[in-house]
């Protein structure tokens, strides 16, 4: 029989092509000091099948992710069937001994399978519920008298949940922005905090990280305000510091793990008791499959899973596909940081810009596949390099 079958989901071709998008206005990030960013870059990879479904993921990344897949990734998928990721993610996990990772490629494949099965991924991966409540993300350090004036507004938008960042030379003065929150909005609104100190991202002004003191006063304050979660407070490997805080605290959770890597490195979080909920990221700690594993390795300890998002509208999707699929989900990363990175900026490339309903929930897509389109138009005109 000549021609391909509609079920033939053989790998014809990889293409990347690499955006650098637009942000609408200047940008602080927390977790960068003294950084101003004015766009983000972006790896669009396409994966096309001889059935002529096509696969969609993007990297977290510039012109080196391009290379990396092109080199280390695309040779390997090159007529292999696509609806079996199981069986390629140890291309995806050796590409990340050559370079930079590249895990977001799983995303693609399961979007290939999902699509030839009929099915949005959360429904083939099981379901367990369609929509997820979400929180907030800021990413600038504002003083607390612009924090109250931007929390109202995220009330009124219908948050219930709002996640600080701690970035403040004095710690004191990133308690205040709390305080001032707690006396002027109420204990209605939850309040999460991130100190993004599992990273290495120096900053032009250096790399400051906390110590186990440091952060053990913080988590205690905060316990007394009412916050839900600490996230990162101490680095990403020093397991017995991030033990020794969990063992301290009462009310206050303790979230992290969006700069690990691996189901091996999750294991050990899970294993040391360094957190109450883990936060690997679908397109950047491991395949989307395989956080499903580590969400089950989560339940058995009791713990809870609440990815970083903070990547690019398909990040955002993919993750939310993911604890759509899974029974410990938490409250959902939105990142929403007007002016400099609204929500819009974050999904540009998306035809339709995911938002919250008026319960403060995110509704899972439930078109086949990661259930998204791409604005064509705006992608031609920020693409600045192509591959494959
Ligand atoms: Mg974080």
């Amino acid at each position: 029989m000549g021609g391909a079958s509609r079920n033939d989901t053989r790998i014809t071709r990889v293409r990347s092509r690499v955006l650098d998008l637009p942000l609408p206005h200047e940008f602080r990030p927390a977790w960068g000091r003294n950084e101003i960013q004015r766009s983000f870059y972006v790896t669009l990879v396409e994966i096309e099948t001889a059935a002529g479904i096509t696969g969609i993921t993007a990297a977290e990344a510039g012109p080196e992710a391009a290379v990396s897949i092109d080199r280390f990734v695309a040779p390997h998928l090159i007529g292999q069937d696509a609806a079996s990721p199981e069986a390629l993610i140890g291309v995806l996990r050796d590409a990340e001994i050559l370079g930079p990772p590249v895990y977001c490629i799983e995303v693609a494949l399961w979007d290939i399978a999902a699509k030839a099965a009929g099915l949005a991924a959360h429904k083939m991966w099981g379901a367990a519920t369609d929509r997820v409540p979400a929180y907030c993300a800021t990413g600038e350090i504002r003083s607390p008298e612009r924090r109250v004036e931007d929390c109202r507004r995220i009330v009124a938008d219908g948050f219930k949940a709002v996640k600080l960042r701690f970035h403040a030379d004095d710690p004191r003065n990133d308690i205040r922005v709390v305080e001032a929150i707690r006396r002027e909005i109420g204990d209605g609104l939850v309040i999460l905090v991130d100190a993004n100190q599992a990273g290495v991202l120096p900053g032009l002004g250096g790399h400051r990280q906390w110590t186990l003191r440091v952060a053990i006063d913080v988590a205690l304050e905060l316990e007394r305000l009412g916050v839900t979660w600490l996230e990162e407070p101490l680095p990403r490997y020093d397991y017995a510091g991030l033990r020794r805080l969990r063992e301290h605290m009462g009310t206050l959770q303790l979230a992290g793990g969006e700069n690990n890597h691996g189901l091996h490195e999750f294991k050990l979080l899970i294993d040391q008791g360094c957190y109450d909920i883990l936060q690997p990221d679908a397109v950047l700690s491991e395949g989307v499959y395989q956080l499903r594993k580590v969400a089950a390795l989560a339940e058995a300890a009791g713990l809870l899973m609440a990815p970083h998002t903070w990547t690019h509208g398909i990040g955002l999707l993919a993750n939310l596909q993911l604890v759509a699929s899974i029974p410990n989900h938490s409250w959902f990363e939105f990142p929403h940081e007007p002016p400099g990175w609204p929500a819009s900026a974050l999904s540009q490339m998306l035809a339709d810009k995911p938002w919250i309903d008026a319960e403060g929930c995110l509704a899972v897509p439930d078109r086949p596949g990661f259930g998204f389109e791409l604005d064509e138009e705006l992608i031609e005109r920020h693409t600045v390099a192509r591959q494959g």
